[in-house]
């Protein structure tokens, strides 16, 4: 389908194509296998200002905006859900800057990031996922800086990203209107990591603990203002789930282009298996639903990309379908290779792996709903 794409989008995704092809590809199933995380990848993207793509020229960055972000996210996923993600969650670790950042942080910031240091966004905590309100973490105000004490869990890019993005509690008895957002530097003093966890997917993705022990940070870095910290962050979601929703796209696409080309040539009672109406009709329902899914997720990002002031149902609704179909569209992938697709040494498995993660975070699936839902509801009394 043509997607009408300006000239720099169709670079920005052929770019990111060739680079999937030529340079991810070949080592997915190494980095799957080492669960390390792809740094000579994320210097070629660096040198390629892929990580720049989506930050104002003024700073270094290409000019574009999130529609950009997911067709370079997308494109890489195709290759690989993880190696995608050193590049998509450093745009979520940069989007509290990005929108709500000073000059000054901006300029030391986001130039950064546009050379290629990975960020990382840090809300979850133990106790409080989906139920975000519930963090603990703290920051105390202390003359000229703040005091940061608390852990954060499962923050993607922890350890190997150089900028924090971090949500926390300033007044507890202000409720959602006592947090506030901070940005903390790797080796700033009382910044640690946990040991990278071990996941089912995205294998290749640093996956952390980041604990703050009486972390100093300078008011300097505080984004905004006091008690504005769930604003960026919800902003920062509505910005960043197409994103979400872009790497489900990549991923399901990527597990089609395998079952298709393995469906020709698998053989069965004398014929290919695309002779057979059951694998030719499942054939047609994945790429539908890649398709529907893809058109989705670009009118989402293109809608953020205009400035439109409600756009958290639509960002929602992209994650949301997108994510549903890379689960489903895997799934159907690995049934049509049939044993061979239950076994690591073909790609499929690992397509499917990978594609769970995207109903879960940056809000829960049933969290997407609700969000969808009570905006529809809204709408309705307008
Ligand atoms: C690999 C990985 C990477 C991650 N990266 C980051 C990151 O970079 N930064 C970050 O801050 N966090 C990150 N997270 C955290 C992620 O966003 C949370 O796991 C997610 O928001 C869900 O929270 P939870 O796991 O605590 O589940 P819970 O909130 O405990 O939910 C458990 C179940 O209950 C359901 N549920 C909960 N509340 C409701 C409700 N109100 N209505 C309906 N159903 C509900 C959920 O949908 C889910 O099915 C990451 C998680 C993983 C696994």
């Amino acid at each position: 389908m043509d997607y009408l794409l300006n000239e720099q989008q169709i670079m920005i995704r052929d770019l990111a194509r060739q680079i999937a092809n030529d340079k991810i590809k070949p080592v997915v199933a190494h980095y799957d296998e080492t669960e390390e995380f792809a740094w000579p990848i994320m210097k070629i993207l660096a040198e390629s200002d892929i990580f720049g793509i989506y930050i104002p020229e003024q700073y270094g960055g290409l000019g574009g905006g999130v529609m950009e972000m997911c067709l370079a996210t997308e494109e890489l996923s195709r290759a690989c859900g993880a190696i995608a993600l050193g590049f998509a969650g450093t745009a979520l670790g940069t989007f509290p800057i990005l929108l709500y950042g000073s000059d000054e942080q901006k300029k030391k910031y986001l130039t950064r990031v546009a050379k290629g240091t990975i960020a990382a966004f840090c809300i979850t905590e133990a106790e409080a996922g989906s139920d975000a309100g519930g963090i603990k973490t703290f920051a105390k105000k202390d003359g000229d800086s703040y005091i940061l004490n608390g852990t954060k869990q499962w923050i993607t890019n922890a350890g190997e990203a150089e900028i924090y993005t971090v949500i926390v509690m300033t007044d507890k008895n202000k409720g959602a209107r006592g947090a506030s957002a901070f940005i903390v530097e790797k080796g700033m003093k009382g910044i640690e990591f946990g040991k990278k966890e071990k996941k089912l997917g995205i294998r290749a993705s640093a996956t952390r603990e980041v604990i703050f022990t009486d972390c100093r940070v300078p008011k300097e870095n505080l984004i905004s203002k006091e008690g504005m910290g769930f604003i960026v962050a919800m902003k920062t979601f509505d910005n960043s789930r197409p994103g979400v929703a872009s790497q489900a796209v990549g991923i399901a696409q990527g597990a089609f282009d395998c079952a298709i080309n393995y469906a020709r040539k698998r053989v069965q009672f004398g014929q290919p298996i695309t002779s057979f109406q059951a694998i030719q009709h499942m054939l047609a329902d994945m790429a539908t639903q890649i398709e529907a899914a893809r058109a989705l997720v670009y009118a989402s990002a293109r809608m953020v990309d205009s400035g439109a002031k409600n756009i958290s149902k639509d960002s929602a609704m992209s994650k949301l379908y997108a994510s549903d179909v890379a689960m489903k569209v895997t799934v159907d992938a690995v049934q049509i290779f049939g044993g061979y697709g239950y076994m690591r040494e073909y790609p499929v498995e690992k397509f499917m792996r990978d594609a769970k993660i995207t109903q879960i975070y940056e809000g829960t699936n049933q969290v997407q709903r609700n969000v969808i839902a009570a905006n529809l509801i809204k709408e309705s009394m307008r």
